[in-house]
Protein backbone atom coordinates (compact mmCIF):
# COMPACT_ATOMS: atom_id res chain seq x y z
CA UNK A 1 0.00 0.00 0.00
CA UNK A 2 1.16 3.58 -0.93
CA UNK A 3 1.82 5.97 1.78
CA UNK A 4 -0.87 8.55 0.43
CA UNK A 5 -3.74 5.44 0.95
CA UNK A 6 -1.82 4.87 4.43
CA UNK A 7 -2.53 8.51 5.66
CA UNK A 8 -6.21 8.12 4.40
CA UNK A 9 -6.81 5.21 6.65
CA UNK A 10 -5.22 7.42 9.59
CA UNK A 11 -1.80 5.75 9.68
CA UNK A 12 0.69 7.56 10.68
CA UNK A 13 3.80 6.73 7.89
CA UNK A 14 6.36 8.95 6.34
CA UNK A 15 4.46 10.61 3.16
CA UNK A 16 7.22 11.20 0.90
CA UNK A 17 8.42 8.37 -1.15
CA UNK A 18 10.62 6.28 -0.23
CA UNK A 19 12.49 5.72 -3.43
CA UNK A 20 13.50 9.73 -3.91
CA UNK A 21 12.27 11.42 -1.14
CA UNK A 22 11.06 14.12 -2.90
CA UNK A 23 6.92 13.95 -3.17
CA UNK A 24 4.22 12.79 -1.20
CA UNK A 25 3.93 9.10 -2.39
CA UNK A 26 1.17 7.80 -4.52
CA UNK A 27 0.55 4.96 -6.64
CA UNK A 28 0.88 7.65 -9.99
CA UNK A 29 4.30 8.86 -8.37
CA UNK A 30 5.51 5.53 -7.37
CA UNK A 31 5.11 3.32 -10.66
CA UNK A 32 5.01 6.49 -12.94
CA UNK A 33 6.96 9.65 -12.18
CA UNK A 34 9.05 8.48 -9.59
CA UNK A 35 12.43 9.69 -10.46
CA UNK A 36 14.46 6.41 -9.29
CA UNK A 37 11.54 4.32 -11.03
CA UNK A 38 12.21 6.25 -14.40
CA UNK A 39 16.08 5.60 -13.73
CA UNK A 40 15.45 1.93 -13.74
CA UNK A 41 12.97 2.05 -16.37
CA UNK A 42 15.30 4.04 -18.85
CA UNK A 43 18.04 1.62 -18.52
CA UNK A 44 15.70 -1.39 -18.70
CA UNK A 45 14.37 -0.38 -22.14
CA UNK A 46 17.71 0.73 -22.91
CA UNK A 47 18.81 -2.82 -22.36
CA UNK A 48 15.66 -4.20 -24.35
CA UNK A 49 16.08 -1.99 -26.97
CA UNK A 50 13.58 -0.25 -26.92
CA UNK A 51 12.91 3.36 -27.35
CA UNK A 52 10.58 5.40 -25.51
CA UNK A 53 11.17 7.90 -23.30
CA UNK A 54 12.33 7.31 -19.38
CA UNK A 55 9.89 10.44 -17.87
CA UNK A 56 6.11 9.50 -19.02
CA UNK A 57 3.50 10.31 -16.62
CA UNK A 58 1.62 7.16 -15.22
CA UNK A 59 -1.28 7.72 -17.30
CA UNK A 60 1.21 7.85 -20.61
CA UNK A 61 3.38 4.79 -19.51
CA UNK A 62 -0.14 2.83 -18.49
CA UNK A 63 -1.00 3.54 -22.43
CA UNK A 64 2.21 3.07 -23.89
CA UNK A 65 2.36 -0.55 -22.22
CA UNK A 66 -1.02 -1.68 -23.29
CA UNK A 67 -0.27 -1.12 -26.98
CA UNK A 68 3.10 -2.70 -26.40
CA UNK A 69 1.61 -5.60 -24.30
CA UNK A 70 -1.09 -6.37 -27.50
CA UNK A 71 0.25 -9.71 -30.02
CA UNK A 72 2.15 -12.62 -29.70
CA UNK A 73 5.61 -11.63 -30.77
CA UNK A 74 8.96 -12.54 -29.17
CA UNK A 75 8.85 -8.51 -28.56
CA UNK A 76 6.25 -8.46 -26.86
CA UNK A 77 6.29 -10.80 -24.56
CA UNK A 78 10.25 -9.39 -23.67
CA UNK A 79 8.27 -6.33 -22.85
CA UNK A 80 5.40 -7.99 -20.65
CA UNK A 81 8.28 -9.55 -18.47
CA UNK A 82 10.17 -6.92 -18.14
CA UNK A 83 7.48 -4.73 -17.29
CA UNK A 84 6.23 -6.99 -15.23
CA UNK A 85 9.37 -7.96 -13.12
CA UNK A 86 9.93 -3.74 -13.32
CA UNK A 87 7.10 -3.19 -11.38
CA UNK A 88 7.74 -5.99 -8.88
CA UNK A 89 11.31 -4.54 -8.45
CA UNK A 90 10.09 -1.21 -7.51
CA UNK A 91 7.62 -2.59 -4.89
CA UNK A 92 10.32 -4.83 -3.44
CA UNK A 93 12.76 -1.76 -3.02
CA UNK A 94 10.35 0.26 -1.43
CA UNK A 95 9.50 -2.40 0.92
CA UNK A 96 13.15 -3.38 2.06
CA UNK A 97 13.96 0.69 2.17
CA UNK A 98 10.82 0.64 4.92
CA UNK A 99 10.85 -3.01 6.28
CA UNK A 100 14.89 -4.12 5.91
CA UNK A 101 16.21 -0.93 6.28
CA UNK A 102 18.21 -1.36 3.60
CA UNK A 103 18.81 0.52 0.49
CA UNK A 104 19.93 -0.49 -3.45
CA UNK A 105 21.01 1.88 -6.23
CA UNK A 106 18.87 2.14 -9.60
CA UNK A 107 21.71 0.39 -11.38
CA UNK A 108 21.84 -3.10 -8.22
CA UNK A 109 17.49 -2.74 -8.92
CA UNK A 110 18.23 -2.61 -12.50
CA UNK A 111 21.04 -5.76 -12.27
CA UNK A 112 18.26 -7.95 -10.34
CA UNK A 113 15.45 -7.38 -12.67
CA UNK A 114 17.53 -8.11 -15.91
CA UNK A 115 18.80 -11.61 -13.84
CA UNK A 116 15.33 -12.43 -13.01
CA UNK A 117 13.79 -11.61 -16.35
CA UNK A 118 16.32 -14.00 -17.66
CA UNK A 119 15.81 -16.36 -15.34
CA UNK A 120 11.81 -16.35 -15.97
CA UNK A 121 12.11 -16.34 -19.62
CA UNK A 122 11.54 -19.53 -21.73
CA UNK A 123 12.22 -21.29 -24.91
CA UNK A 124 13.65 -18.46 -27.81
CA UNK A 125 12.40 -15.69 -25.69
CA UNK A 126 15.44 -16.59 -23.03
CA UNK A 127 17.64 -16.75 -26.11
CA UNK A 128 16.62 -13.26 -27.40
CA UNK A 129 17.02 -12.15 -23.93
CA UNK A 130 20.02 -13.67 -23.48
CA UNK A 131 21.63 -11.71 -26.07
CA UNK A 132 21.20 -8.80 -24.60
CA UNK A 133 24.08 -7.74 -22.47
CA UNK A 134 23.25 -5.51 -19.61
ZN1 LIG B 1 9.77 8.86 -5.78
Amino acid sequence: MTTDRLANWGVQANTSCYLCNEIVESHAHLFGECKFTNIVWGRLMQWIQINVSPSLSYTQKMTWIIKQAKGRSCKTKIVKIVYSEHIHGIWMEKNNRIFGETMKTAEQVTREITCVCNIRAKGGMREKMQQLMY
